[in-house]
């Protein structure tokens, strides 16, 4: 049996509701699989920051250092302190969001099923931001192995997905000539490395349209790290919202799986928040195991968290937003019942 330490950052606002189905999830597949999972609980945001004077302390920064990966809920006020850090700390470049349809959710068409690469470092979101006496100025960095490298995982993404084999990189090239010239260049470059890979461009703004007009025809989008983060938002409301929404942040030696949405203050004590997003997080977390540790029970056990979350929803086990009367925690527990009853 492999054994895996997991740092777990429950979050603020819906984050701790979240974790708490999350486990129930966590603890099904412990018992089901033979895997077995360390669960360290870290302290990281808003309240840790309110707690402890800092968002994201040096022993919390150890133990994610120290365990396998790490399962984070939402952050709030505090995000940039903790998430955007660990990102640039752990150098977890590509961030994978998957924008797929499921069974009994109200989606806007029923077949779409791509992912989101977005670089994850660099760009509007690296933090340079200064003031010139009337004026404020961000610096937008794009660097040749940022791009190169953001692209080779994309065009992987798509071999190993096996579905329409093809890559839409995403830029605005016409305007930011300097910075979105580069990316388009660089993902042009790799292509040429892929030659069983369709390759196309578009512009930000007509793939915001797309995404609403022909969401079905993309298969893999490469993008810029804010292009990206707007773009998966939206995407995630041709899905059933933000709770349907997961995320993986993914360096070359540690990643970090979350939801794509913030803390949601609007829901937090109600119990109406959709765990999924945190649920399909942690489905990621253990294909990424699988495949770094070449652990098929990992693989396995992330396929039975999607069929778990697939049977949940099939028998209208849905939290209100999608006409269901359950509970965060009660979704928890019915996909974990699900994983058991296999
Ligand atoms: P950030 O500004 O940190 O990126 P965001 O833009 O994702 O956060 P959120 O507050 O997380 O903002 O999400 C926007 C809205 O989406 C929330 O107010 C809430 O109504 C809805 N939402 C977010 N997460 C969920 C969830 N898990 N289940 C149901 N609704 C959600």
């Amino acid at each position: 049996m492999n054994n895996y330490n997991i740092a777990l950052i429950s979050g603020d606002g819906i984050g701790p509701e979240l974790t708490e189905a999350t486990i129930k999830v966590l603890k099904a597949i412990q018992s089901k699989f033979e895997v077995g999972l360390n669960i360290i609980e870290v302290d990281a945001g808003d309240r840790c920051l309110e707690n402890r004077g800092v968002a994201l302390p040096k022993t919390s920064i150890e133990t994610i250092k120290s365990s396998h990966a790490c399962l984070k809920g939402p952050v709030g006020e505090t995000a940039a302190d903790v998430i955007v850090k660990l990102r640039l700390m752990f150098d977890l470049y590509a961030n994978f969001r998957p924008i797929k349809a499921y069974p009994s959710v109200p989606c806007m068409w029923p077949d779409i099923d791509f992912v989101i690469v977005r670089e994850n470092t660099e760009g509007l979101y690296k933090g340079l931001e200064f003031t010139l006496n009337d004026t404020a100025i961000c610096l937008r960095v794009i660097t040749r192995k940022g791009c190169e490298r953001i692209a080779k995982q994309a065009f992987e993404l798509a071999r190993r997905r096996n579905m329409k084999q093809r890559v839409t990189a995403v830029h605005k090239a016409n305007v930011m000539k300097v910075t979105c010239g580069l990316f388009a260049e660089v993902c042009r470059e790799v292509s040429q490395l892929y030659p069983d890979i369709d390759f196309d461009e578009q512009y930000v703004d007509a793939t915001a349209m797309r995404l609403i007009k022909e969401p079905q025809k993309f298969d893999v989008i490469v993008t810029t790290n804010m292009f990206g983060d707007i773009l998966s938002d939206e995407a995630a409301q041709l899905i059933g919202g933000l709770g349907m929404a997961p995320a993986a942040n993914v360096g070359e030696n540690f990643a970090i799986f979350e939801p794509v949405h913030g803390s949601a203050p609007d829901l937090v004590g109600k119990q109406t928040a959709n765990p999924c997003s945190m649920i399909l997080a942690s489905k990621m977390m253990f294909d990424w195991l699988g495949e770094r540790y070449g652990d098929s029970v990992c693989s396995t056990a992330a396929v039975a968290i999607e069929d778990a979350v697939v049977e949940t929803l099939c028998k209208g086990i849905t939290i209100p937003d999608f006409g269901g009367t359950a509970k965060t925690l009660e979704m928890g527990e019915a996909i974990a019942n699900e994983i058991f009853g296999k």
